[in-house]
């Protein structure tokens, strides 16, 4: 008998609601009051994962622990709450059909016609179940991606459907977040969206318990019952989300306050613990009352798209609030940048970070960029490509190499400064096949690195396939580059530094992944306290 009680959560009338932020926020409050929770993710497109998806389709990739390329909600999935999440906890049909088919080839479905209802349906399912397999979560929310009413969605609807007829519905709970929007020149909200929506949902025999409804301003009372005759939802099982207004930390407050956490208990029969709310209270106390404003630029490819990078700037958020500074960060293309201009470009920044990316596009900007940080003492941090990029900087302006490079951009450098790791020469298929997830880091003592991390060995999660070549660490250390992080087995080298720089730092790994605003990624911390000292 499964204790766990499931949750799903379905979006209506239109994308981009928040649905994984609201996943994360219940998880959150779930959590305060002394429960446990996984959280999962079913994405109905087609790909095995957004691994090999462009940033501007998908936004950022982010990696699990355990190597596995999701979505970025399990960014927040992670940051909301004290769990790591695994592959198990991001499924896409891409996964469920591959799984069901390689079944089909090996012959273990005996001749039967394999279909939708009940073989998807039942893989579907089946992943749900996965996660109570060790150790039962108290709760298990799901999120189920896309808008109901989308063609790929229905055998996820169709498989919560049979779960709840199976374990009822103290249970199996349904929430249904839609949009209420406001019409601008009657200046009123408007229900119909949302109860159609709900119909929408109805025709798959799936009646929602809780309504959490995205509007300007609070819905009244009479707007309230007026959704809750119509779509069947008890009135408290209405809930208002509005927008927060300075940072998305205060998602899970703004439901705390609603009570959805409540109603969600209440509903599943689960007893009304009391909440322990004061990390997350205070954390929302220091963003609204920091007011020195640090300037970080970041140089990347995808800098019009937020998504791109959305762990990596809410750990610069991170790194504000372990500060109790603001961080503010400006955007910068490095196609945009060249020799004449980059002074002038970079000039009032206190902190410059070049993130992990992919292409040779821009390239020389972030080169440009890092140069700039490093011979004007302004504090950088590179990650991934950032830090490759620093090698090659550090190559051409300090060892003189004039066209030292990356192997990925220029296979035929005299100076392959950082080339395929050895292990990547025979992967022919893109898909899942670069160092992925978490690896072991030896930090040097006394270096930079571990004045932040204040521990001799790590463990960070990646996403690559060139590393540091290694024939040339001597060449670079005898010129003043600390190699500060590197493989247990010596083989990878995963920090850089410059000991004679205020704080000049690189890594091979992505520390983005790891920052939660309750525990602050150390170097983030530090990168931040660093900058904050040019500030007057
Ligand atoms: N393109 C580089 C590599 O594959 C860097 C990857 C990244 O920044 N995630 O090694």
């Amino acid at each position: 008998m499964i204790k766990s009680k499931f949750i799903f959560i379905s979006g209506g009338v239109c994308s981009s609601l928040g649905k994984g932020v609201t996943v994360a926020g219940l998880g959150c409050l779930l959590e305060s009051r002394g429960y446990t929770v996984s959280l999962q993710k079913m994405d109905p497109y087609i790909n095995i994962d957004p691994g090999t998806m462009s940033p501007y389709q998908h936004g950022e990739v982010f990696v699990t622990e355990d190597g596995a390329e999701t979505d970025l909600d399990l960014g927040y999935y992670e940051r909301f709450t004290s769990s790591m999440f695994s592959k198990k906890n991001s499924v896409t049909t891409g996964q469920i059909y591959h799984a069901v088919i390689e079944r089909e080839r090996r012959g273990d479905y005996l001749g039967r016609t394999v279909q939708v209802v009940p073989h998807i349906t039942n893989e579907i399912r089946s992943r749900i179940y996965e996660l109570c397999k060790n150790d039962e979560p108290d709760f298990i929310i799901v999120e189920i991606g896309g808008t109901v009413g989308d063609i790929e969605s229905l055998p996820f609807l169709e498989a919560i459907r049979q779960m709840r007829y199976e374990h009822g519905s103290s249970q199996v709970l349904f929430i249904h977040l839609t949009l209420v929007p406001t019409i601008t020149v009657a200046g009123e909200a408007k229900t119909k969206p949302t109860q159609h929506s709900v119909k929408e949902l109805l025709t798959f025999g799936i009646q929602p318990d809780i309504l959490i409804c995205r509007v300007a301003k609070h819905l009244s009372k009479e707007m309230k019952s007026k959704i809750s005759l119509f779509c069947n939802v008890k009135e408290e099982n209405v809930i208002s989300a509005v927008d927060v207004a300075s940072s998305i930390y205060e998602i899970p407050k703004m439901y705390k306050e609603e009570k959805l956490d409540e109603v969600v208990l209440k509903s599943l029969q689960m007893e009304l613990k009391k909440i322990n709310f004061t990390s997350w209270d205070n954390i929302i106390k220091i963003i609204a009352s920091s007011k020195k404003v640090i300037s970080i630029g970041v140089v990347g490819k995808y800098i019009s798209l937020p998504d791109a990078y959305r762990s990596l700037f809410e750990s610069l958020s991170h790194g504000g609030i372990a500060n109790q500074v603001k961080v503010e960060i400006i955007k910068i293309n490095p196609e945009e940048i060249d020799k004449s201009n980059y002074k002038e470009l970079l000039k009032n920044l206190h902190g410059i970070l070049v993130p992990g990316g992919f292409g040779e596009r821009g390239i020389e900007g972030k080169i440009l960029a890092i140069h700039y940080a490093r011979t004007k003492n302004i504090p950088f941090f590179g990650i991934c490509l950032g830090m490759q990029c620093a090698v090659i900087e550090f190559a051409r302006y300090i060892l003189g190499w004039k066209d030292a490079h990356s192997t990925e951009f220029n296979p035929k450098t005299p100076f392959p400064v950082i080339s395929l790791i050895e292990e990547q020469m025979e992967i022919k298929q893109l898909g899942g096949t670069m160092r992925l997830g978490a690896y072991p880091c030896v930090i040097k003592k006394n270096s930079v690195a571990f004045n932040e991390y204040k521990i001799d060995k790590t463990k960070e999660r990646h996403r690559h396939r060139f590393e540091f070549t290694l024939r040339f660490k001597e060449d670079f250390e005898k010129a003043g580059m600390e190699f500060s992080g590197m493989s247990p087995d010596e083989r990878l080298v995963e920090i850089i530094e410059l000991p004679a720089h205020p704080w000049f730092i690189g890594v091979q790994y992505h520390p983005e992944f790891k920052s939660k605003p309750i525990s602050p990624h150390p170097l983030f911390v530090g990168f931040i306290r660093a900058s904050s000292k040019l500030v007057k």
